[in-house]
């Protein structure tokens, strides 16, 4: 039986790799540096994974910045606009490949980036494979032999990670039509076979292809070319051992394929979908390998050594043991890296902490695990510790409250319908707030400026005493409602000067929640993410945003919205809990945020938002998933909005989204108006919106937030007058597409007073 990892984090303890790639981008260090850095961090990852008694260690798991780009690089799938970045003498390979990741302006070039999008349901972003009809590849980057020889020197022979031929086509995108980028499978998988003729030669022994689509809806044409490309390898190659990786969802109805095809062994992951096991053993063909991937590669927690060892010695009831491996449910780099760097007892309470495992520790599991299921030792002092840690964190009284629970058990449909429909909550809201056609409003957040960051630096270093940061944020805050008043916004914002993150202010605020100090996970390139951790029941021990929101208020006679994260996203973008249902803890949040909404309605404010741009992320990877999602994601929803008045109006917020599918659910959520980003796909977004007659307000994007640039009235008007094709105009929001926290004042007041202009304009009669 072998202890296997499927890839371990690159960004290192200390994020070194960020800070290294960063210095190197912004011309502070030289690309030795860098390469250096990366170096080290393989050896040190190498070598901690064989110190923690794993047998095969993967390599080509490291990453300058991302493993699908550096398929890309191996394939040669280079769109043309780099060549003329490859022809530049000065710039090395590792140079191209940051242009590609990231766009290069330099020596009178301007190349555009590759497009990014999310890694499956992770919040891990991947640069998009670009494809052209007739596309020719070949073995450009020899990266995977370099570091498989690299550890080789090291006297470890690794096992290298690809991804699979079959799922590297499938996360690309098709650059011209006529043709599917899955015919392209006959002209790449000679490359693979190359690249394995050479791993061959340095004595490779196991290879590893990650074919996660697997696990997803596939056409026949896909199927099929999943059996042509392992039969092929396995003709060219009938004794190099390769190992079929699949994770994040069961294989479900791909299972006949996948144990048919001619690989040694197939990995599946028992912590998304336990009920494999029992499918795909007695499938299994003769001779082939199970990986069982029983620790959890996606969450935080420790893993429970009874269940585990459940599934484990099923399986090795089944099949020989040298037949057997045990493996992370994924690679590690969705887990932080290392919880003994969690030092501090007040930000993480040791008991919680001992509940708690990080990529180090999950290989320190996994090599228990073996060793407790080849000795059959129940006794064990690792077995008794891990026992004793699962039991009380079961019945601790730190995660447990009853209250809580039973809030959550009583919610009735009544707790998740607004009182009247629609149209009679829109007289009502009118009547109350009096606004103007195209009401204009932005999304909430205000220029997050290097100075408001550092009174929040200094806030924590005490440098500044918290009635002083008070007064500061106070400042900003007045400064920015003066300023919406004075340029004529219908419907103004705080401005969110005091808000960290969207999800972590809330998260400060709740109970149930801790944070780490180094729990960073790469979210793309050297951009880490900490998600803050919900380790119990939630509960809001008291308001969190009345006194931004009535401050603000209480400067102006105008409506200021109230601005709150809805319980979708605060969910989304944590890790959570593992010993209930999403659902469970999703309604939990979504009572914590009810009782703040229904607090700010009682402190006189009148519109109040809940963000909600996670909910189109949240989506299950198989779409027969959908539907249980959707139901209880939009239900959490009507429960945090539904406790107000006909008369306090609910807007809710998404950022860029497909809606087509979705939109019955968008519509299911009932908020008085929804503000959607719209404006790079120049209103093609709202059709969704037009052809469903969606029925409530909607306030299109009107300008793209994410460029410093600076739209022009007429552009503007232009799109609004787009917008009402397929909207009435009674329906119609004025605002950007998404909070303006990156941006400069600079840009954003003169972006700001061009959007009032336009609604102005087209308030106007029209004259014939
Ligand atoms: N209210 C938030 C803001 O303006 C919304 C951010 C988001 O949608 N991601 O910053
Ligand atoms: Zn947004």
């Amino acid at each position: 039986m072998l202890t296997h990892n499927l890839g371990y984090p690159r960004i290192g303890s200390q994020r070194e790799l960020k800070r290294a790639s960063e210095n190197y981008w912004a011309g502070k260090s030289t690309l030795k540096n860098l390469l250096q850095v990366g170096k080290n961090l393989r050896h040190e990852n190498w070598l901690l994974q064989k110190q923690a008694g794993i047998d095969l260690i993967p390599s080509n798991d490291f990453s300058f910045y991302d493993q699908v780009l550096d398929a890309s690089l191996m394939v040669n799938a280079i769109p043309e606009r780099y060549h003329e970045v490859i022809l530049n003498k000065n710039n090395s390979e590792l140079d191209l490949y940051f242009a590609m990741a990231r766009g290069y302006q330099k020596d009178g070039l301007d190349v555009t980036a590759m497009e990014m999008t999310k890694w499956f349901d992770t919040n891990y972003h991947y640069i998009v494979p670009e494809f052209h009809k007739d596309q020719k590849f070949k073995l450009f980057s020899t990266k995977v032999i370099d570091e498989f020889y690299e550890a080789k020197q090291l006297g470890i022979i690794t096992k290298p990670v690809l991804i699979g031929p079959v799922s590297y086509l499938l996360l690309g995108k098709e650059k011209e039509t006529g043709f599917e980028r899955i015919d392209l499978i006959k002209n790449l998988l000679p490359v693979y076979i190359e690249l394995l003729r050479k791993l061959d030669r340095l004595d490779v022994q196991w290879v590893q292809f990650d074919e996660p689509f697997l696990a997803l809806d596939l056409t026949e044409k896909e199927k099929k070319a999943f059996s042509f490309v392992y039969s092929e390898i396995k003709k060219e190659f009938p004794s190099l051992k390769t190992l079929l990786a699949t994770y994040f969802e069961g294989l479900g109805e791909n299972t006949a394929l996948a144990v048919s095809l001619p690989v040694c062994a197939l990995h599946i992951d028992l912590v998304r979908n336990p009920q494999e096991l029992d499918v795909v053993l007695p499938l299994l063909r003769e001779k082939m390998s199970l990986s069982l991937g029983v620790v959890d590669g996606r969450n935080i927690w420790i893993n429970d050594y009874s269940k585990s060892l459940s599934s484990i010695e099923k399986t090795l009831g089944a099949l020989k043991d040298h037949r057997v491996m045990i493996a992370p449910s994924c690679s590690l780099i969705h887990s932080p890296c290392d919880l003994e760097l969690e030092t501090n007892d007040t930000i993480l309470p040791p008991e919680i902490k001992g509940w708690m495992s990080f990529a180090k520790q999950k290989l320190r599991e996994l090599a228990e695990l073996k060793e407790l299921a080849m000795s059959l030792d129940r006794s064990s002092a690792s077995y008794l510790r891990n026992q004793k840690a699962i039991g009380d964190r079961k019945t601790s009284a730190l995660i447990h409250n009853p209250a809580v629970k039973q809030r959550v058990a009583a919610i009735t449909d009544a707790d998740a319908t607004r009182k009247s429909t629609f149209t009679i909550r829109k007289k009502k809201q009118q009547q109350s707030l009096n606004l103007p056609l195209f009401p204009t409003t932005t999304i909430g957040s205000f220029p997050q400026t290097a100075e408001v960051r550092s009174w929040r630096a200094k806030l924590k270093n005490l440098a500044l005493s918290p009635a002083e940061y008070d007064t500061l944020i106070k400042q900003e805050t007045e400064k920015a409602i003066r300023w919406q008043e004075a340029i004529g916004l219908d419907v103004l914002v705080h401005g969110e000067f005091e808000r960290n993150d969207m999800v972590e202010y809330f998260g400060e605020q709740l109970n149930g929640y801790v944070f780490s100090k180094n729990g960073w996970v790469q979210s793309y390139g050297s951009r880490c993410v900490k998600p803050p951790i919900i380790f119990g029941d939630v509960s809001r021990p008291k308001p969190m945003t009345v006194y931004w929101s009535s401050f603000a208020q209480s400067l102006t006679k105008r409506p200021v919205k109230g601005m709150l994260t809805g319980p979708v996203t605060i969910l989304q973008w944590s890790f959570v809990r593992d010993d209930q249902p999403r659902s469970e803890t999703t309604f939990q949040i979504a009572l914590a945020v009810r009782d703040e909404v229904l607090d700010l309605e009682k402190a006189g404010i009148k519109i109040i938002q809940i963000d909600e741009p996670a909910i189109r992320e949240g989506l299950p990877l198989r779409k027969s998933d959908w539907h249980n999602y959707l139901a209880w994601a939009i239900k959490a929803f009507r429960i945090s909005a539904s406790g107000v008045k006909d008369e306090t109006q609910i807007h809710t917020h998404m950022c860029y989204s497909e809606f087509n599918d979705i939109i019955q659910s968008i519509a299911d959520m009932d908020a008085d108006v929804i503000t959607i980003e719209c404006s790079r796909s120049q209103m093609e977004l709202l059709d969704a919106f037009g052809q469903f007659k969606y029925p409530n307000d909607i306030g299109p994007g009107v300008y793209d937030i994410h460029s410093p640039r600076v739209p022009s009235r007429e552009e503007m008007i232009f799109l609004l007058n787009k917008a009402r094709t397929v909207i009435p105009a009674a329906q119609i929001w004025v605002n950007p597409d998404c909070g303006l926290k990156t941006r400069h004042w600079n840009e954003t007041k003169k972006a700001l007073i061009e959007m009032v202009g336009a609604a102005k304009e087209l308030r106007e009669p029209v004259v014939v």
